[in-house]
């Protein structure tokens, strides 16, 4: 039987988001519908992410689920891909019978045709290989098709890592890393564009150690020929290894408006000793100078972190440089995690671990610090005028507040602003008349057709007040 429907669970980071939506594209082009759940799906994959605790844990007790859906539809075909299918590989299989395909990150563009071997052979499907710029290729040419009404979208251009962090399974579930080519990053972010897409963050493991393999030009070089292209207003890029920003880009951020003045550089530590540990390969010193470098050319650049707390060793003076950098540099947001051994890692075998009840106290105290100094940046706001990207929605997140609209700032903070007056009334009584005149034959609503005006726009807000996560404003005319 041919399978008619797909879902696919996502787990993890943004490159694994990216990833999701591709193979989702991939599997529409290739005759499925999506579905909203497992359980109303032909064809199940699980894209998978290594970088949460328990990451492999977590996936096999999905599978246990799973396992149960299979018994009442046989013919169900379920798939095991991201950082989990390539660093597990045939375990899962050995763990989880019920499992047909396993694939890597590098080869999800081969997923229509993995699906249609295994369909013939019935064989388990294994692709732990690493083509990364044949997926690339593969992947630049179904870009439009995922495009709804969003104004934004990611653009990969580069795969893998070769810093080995000791904590970290990347290196070995991504593999080395591999730069796409610069025209083809370039007409890729044309195709956006042309889609409707004017807000693009670069994607990559190490995005900043992007480098052409054609040209040998680096990303800044890149990051000024995209500003060129009329219709792209905003550009960024993520994540960034500190080691990799080198001049030229600390200077790009003064030389091109539409780099966002923000930038997520992770530090993890504020101790050099715990940082050596970690083999990060940069030292505070290094962090606050480039800090202070990117301030200088762009003093409203705000920036934000990740912070693992706890890593093997970690003594209370580690914990507490970490906290002194905090307050230093003021992050506008910052994730931050408790320290988990990741099998395989030179860290996990570390004598030296820290107890769970000093992580969670550490992380605690970490967490407090951090969401004070994003509530400051984001009060700090009240009374700018920020420029506000209106967006659709994401799929099964649509708004609570009917008469209210919702777009991003530069720095990326929600910022909602109350529908102008006069479109709202028209809202309303166009509504009246339709319901007068009973006119069902829409889907849309005259609330979402109204808002959907607005996808798309880059607007003044004036931000009136400020939360933990968000900011609200009040629209003003030009
Ligand atoms: S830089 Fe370190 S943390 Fe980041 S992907 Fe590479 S090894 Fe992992």
């Amino acid at each position: 039987m041919k399978p008619e429907t797909f879902y696919i669970k996502n787990y993890g980071c943004q490159m694994n988001f990216y990833d999701s939506e591709r193979m989702g594209a991939l599997l529409q082009e290739h005759g499925l519908a999506e579905v909203a759940s497992a359980d109303a799906a032909d064809v199940v994959v699980l894209n998978t992410c290594h970088i949460r605790e328990k990451a492999a844990e977590k996936i096999y007790s999905d599978l246990g689920r799973l396992r149960r859906l299979k018994e009442k539809s046989p013919a169900m075909v379920i798939g095991v891909a991201g950082c989990v299918a390539q660093a597990e590989g045939q375990e899962i299989v050995r763990r989880a019978p019920i499992v047909n395909m396993v694939f890597g990150p590098q080869t999800i563009q081969d997923l229509p045709a993995m699906l249609d071997k295994y369909q013939e052979t019935g064989e388990t499907i294994m692709r732990l290989d690493f083509p990364a710029q044949e997926k690339f290729a593969a992947l630049a040419a179904q870009n439009k098709k995922f495009i709804t009404r969003r104004a934004a979208a990611y653009l990969t251009i580069q795969e893998g890592c070769d810093k080995f962090c000791t904590f970290c399974v990347v290196p070995y579930t991504r593999g080395q890393e591999v730069s796409r080519r610069r025209d083809e990053i370039i007409a890729e972010a044309q195709g956006l564009r042309d889609a409707g897409i004017c807000d693009i963050t670069l994607l990559g493991q190490n995005v900043n150690a992007w480098q052409c393999p054609i040209s040998g030009v680096g990303l800044a070089d890149l990051l000024r020929a995209l500003a060129q292209l009329d219709g792209i207003e905003r550009l960024r890029f993520t994540t960034s290894h500190p080691r990799d920003m080198n001049d030229d880009l600390i200077a790009v951020f003064g030389d091109c408006e539409k780099l966002m003045p923000y930038l997520h550089l992770p530090i993890q530590s504020g101790s050099d000793r715990i940082l050596q540990a970690m083999n990060r390969q940069h030292s505070v010193a290094h962090y606050l100078d480039i800090m202070q470098r990117l301030r200088a050319v762009r003093p409203d650049i705000a920036l934000s972190s990740d912070f693992i707390i706890g890593f093997p060793s970690e003594s209370d003076a580690d914990f507490e440089a970490t906290l002194s950098l905090i307050d230093e540099v003021g992050f506008a947001q910052a994730f931050s995690f408790k320290y988990s051994p990741r099998p395989g890692t030179p860290a996990a075998a570390h004598e030296a671990q820290v107890p769970e009840d000093v992580k969670a106290a550490r992380l605690g105290e970490v967490q407090k610090r951090l969401a004070h100094h994003q509530r400051r940046f984001n009060e700090a706001q009240i009374g700018r005028v920020l420029p506000i990207l209106f967006e659709a929605e994401h799929k099964g997140a649509a708004s609570k507040h009917k008469n209210q609209i919702s777009g991003r700032s530069p720095y990326l903070q929600p910022v909602h602003v109350a529908f102008p007056e006069d479109d709202a009334s028209k809202n309303k009584s166009e509504n009246k008349s339709e319901n007068k005149s009973e006119n069902k034959s829409e889907n849309t609503s005259l609330d979402e057709r109204t808002k959907s005006a607005f996808y798309g726009l880059c607007a003044p807000v004036l931000i009136e007040a400020a939360g933990d996560f968000s900011l609200r404003g009040r629209l003003l005319n030009e």
